[in-house]
């Protein structure tokens, strides 16, 4: 037993508390929640607790399900909407998968970023990410009369509401994050009516992966309390804004900024200028992972500030990925920004494919292609192709094509989860390409 381990059970034992849940991802980032008795937790540290792999999507295959679940004491943390705050308290700790013999599993999108971040330790650099997480807050989880979801007010972008729904859920929301050791940085109102942004301060890529898992739990809890109903749902409207969860990325060697340089082009350094060439080669390969829904892509071709095109830009807020303005004297505050991935990805997976083609950008030595200057969806198609600015991929079917060509997709993912997500997804599209939709029925019924 190890010093963090002995804290663990020192503070369940003084803080009195009843439950100890064990959290981990499917394929997909479904939060897998199993709740243990105080006087079980040792055990776990010690050898992991055993669980039915086959029965979590894209965890194992039914000949191989015995797995183990690990807790990891470095996120023990008390859940503070359970229990009475004083006594009978819930607490929770991420888990690392291991297979039956011990070793961490290739299949849990946890340890696939855990490998992405010790690459990039290899290489000299610690990934720090700050994420932007948009979604919808409405008013039951039931769509309207007319099929249409019910948005809690009718505000816009950083409106202030007097009395609204909304600045008492933030409030409360971020009260709740703050007590779970999660940092918030702002929050405000976003574009569409009941659409809400909270951006966490930046940390390490697998603490902020972390992060997003229990950021999603406590808005739906809050949510909840508050008799409203929170969605990820990477575009709950075609006539509004989709989700975005842009993320800010920067590498660090030892305490300076990697992607600083003074005096350079917009101050990024050539390692900078590599990263964002890898991600920029990479996207439509990604794409599947970041933007991993049906729904995904109609964010990514509605509009609403979404991006759908390759490119880069300083402050063009069309580009898929965005050099941010710092203050002068502020080097290391230096990152890019991707715009592309949207609210209801894997955090870990979407993490490590992002970390990994940034990466693989500065270990091959990437050129990066000009700045976009101009708005690329006000540009002809034409113009975009003489530009370079390739399209990200137009539907799940087509990101999952794209995906299967890659090479550098299962060196990142490993075959394992490679496999286990294009499966996924696949289904998702045959399900999908089978349905006869409402639009359709509108459009079609009465035709010719
Ligand atoms: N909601 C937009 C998106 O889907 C982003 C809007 C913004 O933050 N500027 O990416
Ligand atoms: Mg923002
Ligand atoms: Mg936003
Ligand atoms: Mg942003």
């Amino acid at each position: 037993m190890n010093r963090q381990q002995e804290f663990v059970l020192r503070t369940i034992e003084e803080r009195d508390v009843r439950f100890v849940r064990l959290w981990f991802t499917d394929v997909v980032g479904s939060l897998k929640s199993v709740a243990l008795a105080p006087a079980e937790v040792e055990g776990a540290f010690e050898e992991g607790l055993g669980f039915d792999g086959s029965a979590i999507e894209g965890l194992a295959r039914i000949f191989e399900s015995d797995m183990l679940a690990q807790p990891d004491p470095s996120t023990f943390q008390i859940l503070p909407w359970r229990g009475n705050g004083k006594s009978e308290q819930t607490s929770r700790m991420f888990c690392d998968v291991l297979t039956p013999d011990g070793e961490p599993s290739a299949a849990d999108p946890r340890n696939v970023l855990k490998r992405t971040l010790a690459k990039a330790a290899d290489m000299g650099f610690t990934c720090y990410t700050h994420p932007e997480i948009e979604f919808y807050l409405l008013k039951s989880d039931k769509p309207g009369p007319d099929g249409i979801p019910v948005p809690v007010d009718q505000a816009g972008y950083f409106d202030h509401v007097p009395g609204g729904v909304a600045q008492d859920f933030r409030r409360t929301a971020v009260t709740m994050l703050e007590d779970v050791g999660i940092s918030v940085e702002f929050s405000h109102h976003e574009g569409g009516p009941g659409q809400n942004e909270i951006d966490l301060r930046y940390a390490d890529a697998l603490q902020t992966a972390d992060n997003i898992m229990t950021f999603r739990t406590v808005i739906r809890e809050v949510a909840i309390q508050q008799g409203t109903y929170a969605t990820f749902m990477p575009k709950p409207f075609s006539e509004h804004p989709g989700s975005g969860m842009h993320t800010h990325f920067s590498l660090f060697e030892g305490d300076s900024n990697a992607f600083h340089e003074p005096g350079a082009e917009y101050q990024l350094s050539r390692t900078a200028r590599q990263f964002m060439a890898g991600i920029l080669k990479h996207a439509p390969e990604f794409t599947a992972v970041t933007n991993q829904f049906v729904n995904s892509y109609k964010r990514l071709w509605g509009g609403g500030e979404a991006p759908s095109y390759l490119s880069w830009g300083h402050n063009n807020r069309s580009a898929l990925m965005r050099v941010p303005l710092y203050k002068p004297g502020k080097g290391q505050a230096a990152r890019l920004e991707y715009r592309g991935i949207d609210s209801a990805a894997n955090p870990y997976l979407a993490y490590a494919v992002l970390l990994g083609a940034g990466l693989k950008g500065i270990e091959e030595g990437y050129e990066l292609p000009d700045a976009a200057v101009e708005d690329i969806s006000a540009l002809s198609s034409a113009e975009r192709r003489i530009l370079g600015h390739d399209p990200l991929p137009s539907s799940l079917h087509d990101a999952i094509r794209q995906m299967e060509e890659s090479e550098l997709m299962p060196e990142i993912l490993g075959e394992q989860v490679f496999e286990n997500f294009l499966r996924n997804k696949r289904a998702e599209w045959q399900e999908y390409r089978l349905q006869v939709t409402p639009y359709e029925i509108n459009r079609y019924l009465g035709v010719l």
